[in-house]
């Protein structure tokens, strides 16, 4: 199938103030505030209000480019696209159309163990605009509007049409987020990622889909798209060139508006800001990029013997991947990766949290594992403590002196299966006949027992000593 997706994602930023004004961004509130209270006359686009630029947001978008292998404007300056709609006050948005902050670029994402580069056209600079709050649905009497989100930075950046499916749109977006993360351009849980697609379905026209929002619902999205223009070519339709809209809810497209080009926007230069000199700086931001998510899971890999699945889920966090590494130098790279990659990162997405917001410290985590690395606590129960720290928020010697979680000592042990081997003398027969399931039944009524506070492996090499 000859399928083309081109993606204009936009991404709120994480700078303290908005875009052209001194409000506190919201996407950096730990609460969200109330409605229209971060809020001036710029960002309310009162008539004489004259809007200033955030440099922040400028070295910001400048990171971002460098990490996304773009070419970065000498000069830029911003313009305005007119548009009538009650989310824009000003009735235009301030935004970047001739020369954006930067040009070209790609991604590298992994579909299936496939690498693929996907292509950058545009990165540019533009104001979000309020939100509108439909209090009686679609269709309802009246919308409220809330103009803390007017102003927030956005980085709008703009693919090729390099996609070829809606699982490869989903990954590119993931690794954008990532590295965006990585860069601190953006607060995982708080900054919306928001897209419009273009689906171009068999050499047919293109239509495009407005506003989805995150990285599953891409996937949603484009699927329904597809299925619908297929089975419009399937009936010898034509798929017209149109501009359609995700509706979550329904978890369908619905159409907007037949024809619309960039032209009808009526783009005119922004009078109240300069042009802005933007090449200069650009090798001390390069000096304060981190080490960006690719290249570490190759050092991952190289430096610690990792597999690509283990470096891949420890990556794609960089909180756990500093956290790997920390208690890699000090325990064991070997049992960090194995514990944070499993047992930790099992637990934080059952609750559906990241690390960093799970109120885990990292030296609870490297507690833990130097007390199963010396062998005071077995794998079964260490699992139960990472469970209760992250429900209850405690240090990991807490937690496993108050659920009694520590290992039998060597002499309880051996008393203990002693104790359960006189009592189940049939399994005992049973396995001296080579019965290995009674070796497993054994095995198990020790764990129970003492409540998994001796290894099962432990308990297996003891038995087969003292019966086999
Ligand atoms: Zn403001
Ligand atoms: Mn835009």
């Amino acid at each position: 199938m000859d399928l083309k997706i081109g993606l204009e994602t936009h991404a709120q930023l994480g700078s303290e103030t908005k875009l052209f004004c001194g409000c506190r961004n919201p996407v950096m509130l730990e609460k969200e505030p109330e409605p229209n209270t971060l809020v001036c006359p710029v960002c309310l686009g009162h008539p004489g209000s004259k809007p200033m630029v955030n440099q922040k947001v400028i070295e910001i978008a400048k990171s971002v480019a460098i990490a996304l292998n773009c070419e970065i404007a000498e000069e830029m300056f911003f313009s305005r696209k007119t548009y009538f709609y009650p989310d824009m006050s000003k009735n235009f948005q301030i935004t970047q159309y001739e020369i954006p902050v930067a040009k070209g670029g790609f991604v590298w994402i992994d579909v299936k163990g496939e690498k693929k580069k996907i292509r950058l056209r545009r990165i540019h600079i533009e104001e979000d605009p309020a939100k509108l709050i439909h209090t009686g649905g679609i269709g309802g009497k009246y919308v409220l509007v809330d103009y803390n989100r007017s102003g927030v930075p956005l980085l709008e950046i703009v693919t090729e049409p390099d996609l070829k499916s809606p699982e490869e749109a989903r990954v590119f977006l993931q690794k954008l987020s990532l590295i965006l993360e990585y860069l601190g351009a953006y607060m995982p849980g708080k900054s919306i990622i928001k897209s419009d697609a273009n689906v171009s379905l068999q050499g047919g026209a293109r239509v495009e889909i407005k506003n989805i929002t995150g990285t599953k619902e891409i996937e949603q999205a484009l699927k329904y798209e597809i299925v619908r223009q297929n089975n419009l070519l399937k009936k010898g339709l034509k798929i017209e060139q149109e501009t359609r809209m995700w509706n979550p809810d329904l978890q369908a497209t619905q159409s907007m508006r037949k024809k619309e080009t960039e032209e009808d926007y009526g783009y005119i230069f922004e009078p109240d800001l300069t042009v802005i000199t933007i090449s200069i700086g650009i090798e001390e931001i390069k000096k304060k990029i981190p080490e960006l998510p690719d290249r570490k899971y190759n050092r991952f890999i190289k430096e610690y013997g990792l597999s690509e699945k283990l470096a891949e889920s420890l990556v794609s966090d960089p909180e756990t991947a500093e956290l790997f590494e920390d208690i890699a130098r000090k325990i064991s790279p070997r049992i960090a990766a194995g514990w944070i990659a499993g047992y930790l990162k099992k637990t934080l997405n059952w609750h559906g949290i990241r690390f960093k917001e799970s109120g885990l410290k990292k030296e609870w985590i490297e507690e833990l594992l130097s007390f199963f690395a010396e062998g005071r606590i077995t794998d079964r129960n260490g699992e139960i403590a990472i469970r209760k720290m992250v429900e209850e928020k405690r240090g990991a010697k807490e937690i496993i002196e108050k659920y009694g979680l520590w290992k039998e000592s060597e002499t309880n042990a051996k008393k203990i299966i002693q104790t359960v081997l006189e009592r189940n003398s049939k399994a005992v027969e049973d396995y001296r006949k080579g019965n290995e399931k009674a070796l497993h039944f054994l095995v198990g009524l020790c764990m129970r027992e003492t409540k998994g506070k001796i290894d099962a492996n432990e308990i297996r090499k003891e038995i087969i000593k003292l019966i086999g």
